[in-house]
């Protein structure tokens, strides 16, 4: 699109290919942008790319780092990322493209970045309708995307909705119309040995699922249900070693996360030191808070000290994300 065009509208049925392009050059550009889907208008980004998925956060102001699903192409594309059991294939091939979001783990080698999937080992995928799919299929590489909404408000049912409460800051609004679905995707997971657990009711009706996988879907509260449960303390990452918050020194041996390239107390004898934005930028810091928690673990300390970080902006996402780390577990 033209520079002098701030934002443009573009309505996907008529101009199709122009909407692609717009689109691919966003994403390129590591900029989130609505995406109308099935069931609601998502804010996507290229999920391999740590900033871009910094950005879907800022621009929602979402205070937390949740597990993004992530949106494929086809199975294929789906298989380069995460690994199919039986029963999870035949789901696939049941549903996709359609409403049905499914937890996988993650293959080893993937590089969707741990941002999207909150540092899960796992990752869920769906396969998305008509434009959206062709949009991925086009920019070649998987899209993370939450709702496009501001953080507590609903999910927008239509592009009016997306560009009223976001069109301040993103560069395109892509006009597929009203969503068609209108509720969110159904989440499953198949467990080892087989149960097909529903982890959130959605567009396909749990009957189908069922039919499809030959079996009862597992709905109980027990602990591996409640664990997964959107929001929940443990559905998300949590380095072995302790983490110790608000630090300002650092003992022999601990491992270092600071912030704004701010020098700490005895940093010349820890394990491992790690900046997460030396120049200061929250976006920055949150694009490499998971690798640096994972880096620091990984280092063998025992303990990583963490200095404070700012609570405005992604800093509540940040902080909230580094107080689960840090809280008591069993
Ligand atoms: P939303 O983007 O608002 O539709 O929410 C996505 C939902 O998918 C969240 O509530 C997550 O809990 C769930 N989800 C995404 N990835 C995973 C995963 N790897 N494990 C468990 N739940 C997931
Ligand atoms: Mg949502």
């Amino acid at each position: 699109m033209k520079g002098s065009i701030k934002e443009p509208h573009i309505h996907i049925k008529n101009d199709r290919q122009p909407a692609l392009q717009a689109a691919v050059t966003e994403l390129a550009a590591g900029q989130p942008i609505p995406l109308p889907t099935e069931p609601v208008y998502g804010l996507a980004a290229d999920a391999t790319n740590p900033a871009a998925i910094a950005r879907i956060y800022e621009t929602k102001g979402r205070p937390q780092f949740n597990p993004l699903i992530c949106h494929m192409a086809d199975i294929a594309m789906a298989e380069r990322y995460a690994i199919f059991d039986p029963i999870s294939l035949d789901l696939a091939e049941a549903f996709w493209p359609g409403p049905l979001t499914l937890v996988l783990p993650l293959k080893p080698a993937s590089d969707i970045h741990a941002l999207a999937t909150a540092g899960l080992d796992t990752v869920g995928i769906r396969v998305p309708q008509g434009f959206a799919g062709d949009l991925i299929r086009r920019f070649g590489k998987p899209l993370a995307a939450p709702g496009a909404n501001s953080s507590g408000k609903i999910n927008p049912p239509s592009a009016a909705h997306v560009e009223a409460d976001l069109g301040q800051k993103i560069n395109l609004i892509l006009d597929g119309g009203a969503a068609s679905v209108g509720v969110e995707s159904t989440i499953v997971k198949v467990e080892e040995g087989g149960k097909v657990r529903l982890l959130r009711p959605g567009g396909v009706v749990t009957a189908e699922i069922e039919r499809v996988a030959g079996k009862r879907l597992e709905r109980s509260e027990k602990a591996s249900a409640a664990i997964e449960a959107p929001g929940m303390l443990a559905s998300h990452y949590a380095p072995g070693a302790a983490v110790r918050l608000n630090a300002t020194s650092v003992s022999p041996g601990e491992a270092l996360i600071r912030f704004e390239g701010i020098p700490v107390a005895g940093e010349e004898t820890a394990r491992a030191v790690f900046d997460l934005s030396p120049s200061g930028d929250l976006s920055e810091a949150a694009a490499n808070l998971f690798d640096y928690l994972k880096a620091a673990d990984a280092s063998g300390a025992d303990s990583i000290a963490i200095t404070s970080i700012p609570t405005h902006g992604l800093g509540e996402a940040i902080n909230d994300r580094l107080s689960r780390a840090a809280a008591p577990r069993s």
